[in-house]
């Protein structure tokens, strides 16, 4: 075979498909444009979800009678001129190739008018050829009508989605824009009866309002550092699943779905459910837009920026991951009568239990005390499910052992981080592996607050020394862990996300609901349970015990 040129009308539909992909991407590079064009309003309207006509219409700069060929053209634009240009991008735009593509796929006819020009301008492309260009009455601004898209490519027709499924996708990019610029009104219509429209009056929470829940509070926090400015909105949604988080965000006002962006907000909201809107401005030299034609993925000079802002965005919300929510959970705890405790009267609605972290209880059990009784207790065994049974005369009492032993750990951790005389020597040095010396070389200040040693030796970097923390681990799986922790929480209180890791680990090896537990075992636990602060809620807000009194027993008996 040899190899041959291709002509105009091939590579056209070739590079249009990169581009133009549905009517959602005509809509989104037509909007662009009128954006671009500073226009204040902005109407889209669809006809069979834009799969039979799109129409835009703008009050932006217009395109003068002459230009409007140029317009059509591929790498036309009057956006940038020079390669210099590409480093300072401030339009949305600036490829030249959104028109030609639509040309290459559809029917296109674009009438505009400059506010100083005397005529407007008409053009018509079929087929991709220019088939009428005159000049027009027309008010200042454009509007672009794009008819039967991809009439010319039969097999990428075919696979357009429903009405309804093109124009949801039009409509999730139009309040995009419409989150993104308050001062511009934006207006969707479709079949001629109007999805939505903002009134450009330049208030975003009012905007938000319009597309997110009603009623509910929204919150906002502004984050500067580095070379970045982040501007966070967010929503709780309750009831919804964990995890579950509906995000917009954008970059220099640009719309964007990048990687490095979901996955900081992954990690740093993955307690959070809700509504999130989250806007970037960055210095333009420091962001790369040219990687991607669809130009939804951006390339970062500074990434760790990004997840270092979004953490202190989510913190600032007031840590919602931090604490826990209010459980369904009514503890009945013995409390000496002197204690002034207040307990909430409704109970705990929605607890989500942290998957990831240990939540220091933020709870109205803070100053309980409870009385220590050395109670004749007497153990009476582990039940089929696991739970422990005592009786104490009075009572029966039901422990999960897991969540008692998570407890446990829980405050010997936390009353050990308190503390400074926290050091275990290790008997024999570790050597690190040269990877986690480099990660350890970056942290090492933080390490040794905390209680890790190291010394450099001809082999390299050993590890000496750990914190003591009351809970045995494996020297080098703790190391491992906070190091991690101090990666993903940059800017928190160190002191209080180590800890934290640690209980978080603890929690982990806790004693599991299937584990046999031997009588000796068995009163260790009660005992040592009844040594914390707060015997009767595991640091996930669930109970370690409930009890059941001989009184109601007698009732369910029937006895007076
Ligand atoms: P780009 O936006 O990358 O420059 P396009 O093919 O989308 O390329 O548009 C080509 C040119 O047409 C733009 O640079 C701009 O000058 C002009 N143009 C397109 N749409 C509009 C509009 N709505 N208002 C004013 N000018 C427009
Ligand atoms: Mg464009």
């Amino acid at each position: 075979m040899s190899i041959k040129a291709l002509p105009e009308n091939v590579w056209s539909k070739i590079a249009a498909g990169e581009v133009v992909e549905r009517p959602a991407s005509v809509v989104k590079e037509l909007v662009e444009n009128s954006l671009d064009a500073h226009a204040k309003r902005i109407k889209v309207k669809l006809f069979d979800g834009g799969r039979l006509r799109i129409i835009i219409e703008d009050d932006g700069i217009g395109i003068s009678f002459e230009d409007l060929p140029l317009a059509l053209m591929y790498h036309a634009t009057s956006k940038i001129s020079e390669v210099e240009d590409l480093e300072n991008i401030n339009t949305l735009g600036y490829r030249g190739e959104a028109l030609a593509s639509i040309t290459a796929v559809a029917d296109v006819e674009i009438r505009s008018k400059q506010e100083n020009s005397e005529n407007g301008g008409l053009i018509r492309a079929h087929d991709g050829k220019i088939i009428e260009h005159e000049k027009i009455n027309h008010p200042k601004g454009t509007r672009i009508q794009v008819e039967n898209l991809f009439f010319t490519l039969p097999a990428r027709r075919k696979f357009l989605k429903t009405a309804q499924a093109e124009l949801r996708k039009s409509a999730e990019f139009l309040r995009e824009y419409a989150v993104c610029n308050p001062d511009v009104a934006f207006s969707l219509e479709s079949d001629m009866r109007e999805i939505f429209s903002t009134d450009g009056a330049c208030d975003k929470k009012r905007v938000l309002q319009k597309f997110w829940e009603k009623g509910a509070e929204i919150q906002t926090v502004n984050i500067s550092g580095g070379h970045l400015n982040l501007e966070c909105w967010f929503q709780s949604r309750a009831g919804i699943q964990s995890g579950y988080n509906n995000i917009m965000a954008f970059v220099n006002g640009r719309t964007v779905d990048d990687p490095i962006i979901k996955s900081a907000i992954r990690q740093a909201a993955r307690e959070l459910n809700g509504n999130w809107a989250l806007f970037f401005t960055i210095e333009a030299s420091l962001v790369d837009v040219n990687i991607h034609p669809a130009k939804l993925e951006v390339r970062f000079r500074y990434p760790d920026e990004i997840y270092k802002a979004i953490h202190s965005a989510v913190k600032n919300l007031g840590s919602p991951m931090f604490i826990p929510e209010v459980s369904n959970f009514n503890p009945l705890p013995k409390i000496s009568k002197k204690s002034n405790i207040k307990f909430s009267d409704t109970p705990r609605k929605n607890f989500v239990p942290q998957k990831n972290f240990t939540p220091e209880p933020q709870i109205y059990l803070e100053d309980l005390q409870v009385e220590n009784n050395e109670t004749e207790i007497i153990y009476m065994g582990q039940n089929s499910g696991g739970y422990l049974i005592y009786d104490d005369g009075e009572k029966i009492i039901l422990i999960d052992p897991h969540a008692a032993h998570e407890r446990i750990n829980y405050e010997k951790i936390k009353s050990k981080a308190e503390k400074s005389e926290n050091i275990q020597k290790l008997l024999t040095p570790l050597l690190l592996h040269p990877t986690l010396a480099l990660e350890v070389h970056e942290y090492e200040h933080e390490l040794k607050e905390a209680g890790f040693e190291f010394s450099n030796t001809d082999s390299g970097i050993e590890l000496n020394s750990v914190p003591s923390i009351g809970v045995e681990f494996e020297s080098l799986s703790l190391l491992r862990a906070s190091l991690s922790a101090l990666k993903n929480y940059h800017d928190a209180d160190t002191k209080n996300i180590l800890w934290r890791t640690w209980a978080t680990m603890a929690c982990k090896a806790s004693v599991k609901l299937t584990t046999k537990i031997s009588s000796e075992e068995a009163i260790i636990l009660w005992k040592d349970l009844h040594k914390c602060e707060q015997p009767y809620v595991c640091p996930h807000g669930r109970p370690t015990m409930i009890e059941i009194k001989n009184s109601e027993l007698q009732n369910k008996f029937g006895r007076e």
